[in-house]
């Protein structure tokens, strides 16, 4: 196997995980938790979305954790990140101090326009007023249903390519290419990780996976394999996916971690220490994890 010594992690649990909650997790216990995984050596995190507080009012205290977060991006060495909608969640989130913002397009037009009410255009058009007037943030490009679509099916891999172009012209400086629902296979994760490789070879990209139908380590592995490095995952494999109520969410970061470290491939997580922060999920926010290495048991030397 060709595989990476090390591979960066992004903790994406208190974005993508945490907006899947209905309830509103009090803000003191999203930090305790975001401090949790700091404690455990996670460098790079996307703490939270400047979405409309009406449209997901999980996210309506995005300010004060972006702040917070920032407060201490120097001390641990953190690069924060938030997901941003449009032209004024950008603004809120460079206020508060953050430097990387996400803006979420769908390879799928038919996902774009169900999901946002917009089409690609309108999309990286949106894209490009952020990276204009706001030329201190770095805009990166996440592209959703990379691997298929609820609505339209297979998503032909020259529109994720022609996406990823698109949005590069715009003002994209990194990608996240995303398994929005959680149906791709290894196969189909190493070819387009590949091609985009051999486009785009000069790019940050990371990969977005979900275990909805169990495929998240699966299709890690296919995306290592295949020369990706950085990985998006959320604590104790939260997240989801609206269409599919009670799936499994986010490929689990304690997982990829052990699965990681078991092959020999560096991540900087102390998954230990992990794990405690995964046991304040547990008990906090969801008693059910998805995640497995939340439950297993800790062997000597295994
Ligand atoms: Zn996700």
């Amino acid at each position: 196997m060709k595989l990476p010594s090390q591979v960066t992690i992004v903790e994406v649990g208190p974005r993508d995980g945490f907006q899947n909650i209905k309830t509103f997790i009090p803000t003191d216990v999203k930090q305790e938790i975001i401090a949790a995984i700091v404690a455990a050596g996670v460098k790079n995190i996307e703490v939270t979305s400047f979405v409309h507080p009406k449209a997901v009012p999980q996210m309506a205290d995005a300010a004060d954790i972006a702040k917070a977060a920032v407060a201490v991006q120097d001390v641990h060495g953190l690069t924060l990140n938030a997901l941003v909608p449009n032209l004024t969640g950008a603004k809120k989130a460079y206020e508060c101090g953050l430097r990387d913002i996400t803006c979420v397009i769908s390879a799928s037009e038919k996902h774009n326009l169900a999901n946002i009410n917009r089409t690609r255009e309108q999309s990286l058009a949106d894209l490009a007023a952020i990276a204009a007037e706001l030329p201190g943030l770095t805009v990166r490009l996440g592209v959703a249903t990379a691997f298929g679509c609820p609505f339209a099916g297979p998503v032909p891999k020259e529109d994720v390519l022609s996406l990823v172009e698109a949005g590069l012209k715009a003002g994209a400086r990194a990608v996240t290419l995303c398994d929005t629902i959680g149906v791709g296979n290894p196969r189909l994760v190493s070819g387009i990780c590949r091609d985009f490789l051999a486009a785009f070879p000069a790019v940050p990209v990371a990969l977005h996976l979900h275990d909805t139908r169990g495929m998240g380590l699966a299709n890690t592995l296919a995306g290592l394999e295949a020369g990706i490095t950085t990985f998006e995952t959320a604590i104790g494999g939260l997240g989801g996916c609206p269409f599919a109520p009670g799936a499994a969410g986010n490929t689990a970061t304690e997982d990829t971690v052990n699965m990681l470290h078991a092959m020999g491939i560096a991540t900087g997580i102390d998954l230990p220490r992990y794990l405690a922060a995964v046991a304040i999920v547990k008990e906090k926010i969801q008693p059910a994890l998805t995640g497995h290495m939340g439950s297993a048991c800790a062997y000597p030397g295994l």
